[in-house]
């Protein structure tokens, strides 16, 4: 059985309930990779904290696109796939722990802090660990038929003007909408 990755947390000695990851993420990465089946459309991501656990299986699995297609649509293509392959190759990930998840902010937005583990100096036995220790911050994107939750990119460069209408769609301004979490 291959565990979850996003199951894996350097804080616990033991897992009470070991998941697989057929089980718990492979089902949405599947479901958005997979254009050929009509899965496309199918299972997503019920709260941003799911969300962020299958973006950091993604990671650690190696599957740029999942990142990029969770990513808010109107950054999408800002996105340097192949150096996120590249670091999520390079990266030695040893875990993750949701610190807290505030699953609703305002209309749409929701936040979760989060530490994904990764040990230093790949290679060595002994290295040591350190944490990606982060905020991110989501918006539920919503069209006629459906809502999908999207991570919001603080590091895309989108010059955007805070009068415009927001990037994610809602037909709020910018400033009061996701520019509020894209400072
Ligand atoms: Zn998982
Ligand atoms: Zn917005």
């Amino acid at each position: 059985m291959q565990l979850c990755p996003c199951q894996v947390s350097p804080k616990l000695d033991f897992l009470i309930q070991p998941i697989a990851y057929s089980d718990c993420c492979q089902p949405y990465h599947d479901s958005l990779l997979d254009n050929s089946s009509d899965k496309a459309d199918g299972i997503k991501a019920e709260s941003a904290e799911r969300l962020m656990r299958t973006r950091y299986s993604a990671f650690v699995l190696v599957k740029p696109e999942y990142i990029v297609k969770t990513t808010l649509p109107a950054q999408q293509a800002l996105l340097d796939t192949k150096s996120i392959e590249s670091w999520a190759r390079e990266t030695n990930w040893a875990g993750l722990e949701i610190v807290s998840h505030t699953a609703k902010l305002g209309k749409r937005h929701a936040q979760v802090e989060f530490k994904a583990f990764y040990t230093q100096s790949k290679g060595q036995p002994d290295g040591q660990q350190a944490a990606h220790h982060e905020l991110s911050s989501f918006v539920k994107v919503k069209d006629k038929t459906s809502e999908r939750w999207y991570f919001l990119d603080p590091t895309v460069d989108m010059s955007v003007s805070q009068k415009q209408p927001c990037i994610c769609g809602s037909g709020e301004k910018f400033k009061r909408c996701c520019g509020v979490y894209l400072g």
